[in-house]
């Protein structure tokens, strides 16, 4: 059996990232920027003020003498003459300095009498005067490989770059597999349950920017998992749970076997999630998760959205960890990689739950985090730090 880390990198191993498309950028938070974007214009494109004030000539401050208004500059409202010796223009924040000008006083240090401006003697010896392309300057650019934040996208659309390329979003076709599995909203039989493994990896992979596909439930036939494996035709990845132990029905890899699999591993030393396999079908990368519900999610989280994150132009990276502190006591860990179901308290522990059977989704449900175990981790004490994912 494979480790944690070997499996996640053999899947990473299967997977190439995406090429790229257009997006407006209202669209593209988030997305991995394809290609440097570089600014087609100067911020501030031209001297501009950042009071609202007068614009004058250094030498008229230092004579302190009164000075004629010839006109004003507001925003969006250049002035388009010379200020020259003795004159002053009426200037509001963000309106371009005006030629002759060599800064703005804020009009709080002036006093107007009779048409005439006077500045005080003791007015602010700043500028006040935003130069240009002191923000940016054409040639500047946002990085290709760069994660759009909300704060990246604004300084796009100030370099007047209203679309970005963009790594295309994975589409992931997600396969539900088991005789006795109907959808959310159906009448099941006696003997049957609800299929809830799909809507948790869906809304898994959307939360990490993909599209999600689900493919319609597939019988424990060879002929059916066939048939519904080919649904997912053009998916970037395939994820199926269910079907993957060695019991008589688990009949997942034979099916995916026939339609071409090409397995990179099956079996992991972690709990839950132990028969999870991973492979190529006809050139499609494919996961098989194991069918138990908490396995299926953490296994989500462990491997798919890193995937998914790969994909669509992130770092081959691990599902992000932090640190906590326990507020309970954990025993010994066997020779699996466990990931607990944890609650975070409001004092920022963290506290297993005690239930840990991998069929149990309201555990999962009320948990915060999954407590890392490593293979043959000692007992833990309170107050020790352990690693968690937070999910
Ligand atoms: P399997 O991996 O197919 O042996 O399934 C393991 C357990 O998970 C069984 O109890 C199944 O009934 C259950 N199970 C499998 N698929 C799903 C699903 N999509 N939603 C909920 N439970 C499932
Ligand atoms: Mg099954």
């Amino acid at each position: 059996m494979i480790s944690v880390a070997q499996a996640l990198d053999q899947i990473f191993a299967l997977l190439t990232p995406l090429g790229s498309e257009s997006v407006a950028l209202r669209h593209a938070s988030g997305r991995v920027l394809a290609a440097d974007a570089t600014a087609r214009r100067d911020q501030p494109p031209f001297d501009a003020s950042q009071m609202d004030g007068y614009a004058l000539r250094d030498g008229d401050l230092q004579a302190g003498a009164p000075l004629k208004i010839i006109g004003e500059a507001a925003a969006g409202h250049a002035f388009g003459g010379l200020v020259g010796p003795g004159e002053a223009v009426r200037i509001f924040t963000g309106a371009p300095v005006p030629k002759g000008a060599d800064r703005v006083v804020m009009q709080e240090d002036t006093a107007l009498s009779g048409g005439m401006l006077t500045v005080s003697g003791n007015a602010d010896r700043s500028r006040h005067i935003r130069k240009q392309g002191g923000d940016f300057a054409i040639g500047d650019h946002v990085p290709k490989g760069r994660v759009l934040r909300p704060a990246d996208l604004m300084l796009l659309a100030s370099m007047n770059i209203p679309e970005v390329p963009v790594v295309r979003r994975p589409v992931v076709a997600i396969l539900s597999t088991g005789d006795e599995l109907v959808m959310p909203g159906e009448c099941p039989a006696p003997d049957q349950i609800i299929a809830s493994n799909a809507v948790g990896l869906a809304t898994l992979a959307e939360s990490v920017g993909a599209i999600a596909r689900i493919l319609p439930l597939a019988r424990d036939t060879v002929k059916s998992l066939e048939a519904c494996l080919a649904l997912a035709e053009g998916a970037d990845l395939v994820v199926t749970s269910g079907g993957a132990s060695v019991g008589d029905h688990d009949l997942l890899a034979q099916a995916a076997k026939q339609l071409g699999l090409d397995q990179a591993f099956y079996k992991v030393a972690m709990r839950p999630g132990k028969p999870l396999m991973a492979g190529r079908m006809r050139g499609t990368p494919m996961i098989g998760l194991p069918g138990n519900p908490v396995s299926t999610m953490v296994c989500g989280t462990i491997f798919m959205q890193p995937a998914l994150r790969f994909l669509g132009g992130h770092a081959a990276a691990p599902a992000p960890r932090s640190l906590a502190s326990l507020a309970a006591p954990l025993p010994e860990n066997g020779p699996r990689e466990h990931y607990m179901r944890a609650m975070l308290l409001p004092d920022g522990r963290v506290r297993a739950a005690d239930r840990q059977d991998s069929s149990l989704q309201k555990v999962l449900s009320e948990a915060d985090a999954l407590i890392v175990r490593p293979v043959g981790d000692l007992p833990r004490s309170i107050g020790e730090t352990v690693e968690i994912v937070k999910i």
